[in-house]
């Protein structure tokens, strides 16, 4: 009777051990191939190293992103950049959907595109844009992230492809809109040990980084280098400067969840804010969604 509670009690154990480090599901989404890589690549890449599941899903296929090319050719080299920027990131997916670029309208077919690929994935995680964005595809890929948010659960939707039991977290990747009202860093995650990676996912994307951000950057587009390096190491530098700390808000968040003194050490963040919809996690479960989150010695 003894050995038959020790062997209960070795199993119980075990399978909590199991449960504690049982992968995260986590999908990120966005309107164009590289949105979620500016917003989410280091920490996706962090999560990934982890031995988590990351996707990134693009709600178009980016065919209108570009000076000189469009339609299927360029969706289909946007396709290519994107899986190769999964690949640098280590995650495990990155989907484009056919909807054509600077047409994204919040359909219900879209809302339903999107309700079966957070299930699919059975998503612990979903992360959105937020609808204050001066692209109106990111506009609306944030508003059918939110339409989803609710409905992953009810089994009448979509009832194709089964409901998810929990409600997943729902976050908002990172912008610099301030109206209505700015975004709200929530959770700051330290990126400095896989910026390098960030970068060189941004450098898969080649048509945007190189071609079609600098045109519409005042046509300058002759201003990037040529070489593979020298223009690496230019993007490099863009990158970087972005992702600095910044704000003061920013700061008195990476310090609450690495604690005091960490901005004094930290140099490159991604931040994330909680949306209202989807299970709202308090700061111990945070801890657990983000188990990077660890203090840091200054
Ligand atoms: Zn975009």
């Amino acid at each position: 009777m003894k050995k038959l509670f020790l062997w209960s009690a070795i199993i119980i154990l075990s399978l909590g051990l199991l449960q504690a480090q049982e992968p995260l599901n986590i999908i990120a989404i966005g309107a164009h191939p590289d949105d979620c890589d500016f917003k989410f690549g280091g920490t996706a890449a962090l999560f990934a190293k982890m031995g988590h599941n990351v996707k990134f899903l693009s709600l178009t296929s980016g065919d209108a992103g570009h000076q000189s090319q469009g339609g299927g050719a360029l969706a289909n080299r946007r396709r290519g950049e994107a899986k190769e920027a999964g690949k640098r990131l280590g995650i495990v997916e990155y989907e484009t959907l056919d909807n054509h670029d600077a047409e994204l309208l919040p359909t219900l077919e879209v809302r339903h595109q999107v309700i079966r690929a957070i299930r699919n994935w059975n998503a612990d995680i979903v992360l959105g844009l937020r609808t204050n964005d001066y692209h109106p595809d990111h506009r609306n890929a944030g508003k059918v992230v939110q339409d989803a948010a609710y409905m992953v659960i009810v089994p009448n939707v979509c009832p194709d492809t089964p409901p998810l039991e929990k409600n997943p977290v729902f976050l908002y990747m990172q912008d610099r809109f301030k109206k209505p009202y700015p975004f709200s860093p929530d959770i700051v995650v330290a990126i400095d040990d896989v910026i390098e990676e960030k970068i060189d996912a941004l450098d898969a994307h080649e048509s945007q980084m190189y071609e079609w951000g600098p045109w519409t950057n005042g046509r300058s587009q002759d201003l990037v280098p040529t070489g593979k390096e020298e223009r690496r190491a230019w993007l490099s530098e863009r990158i970087k400067r972005r992702s600095g700390i910044i704000s003061l808000d920013r700061k008195a968040s990476l310090e609450k969840w690495y604690g005091a003194g960490a901005a004094t050490v930290v140099e490159y963040v991604e931040a994330f804010e909680i949306a209202e919809y989807g299970y709202q996690p308090n700061d111990e479960e945070i801890r657990k969604f983000f188990p990077m989150l660890k203090t840091i010695r200054p």
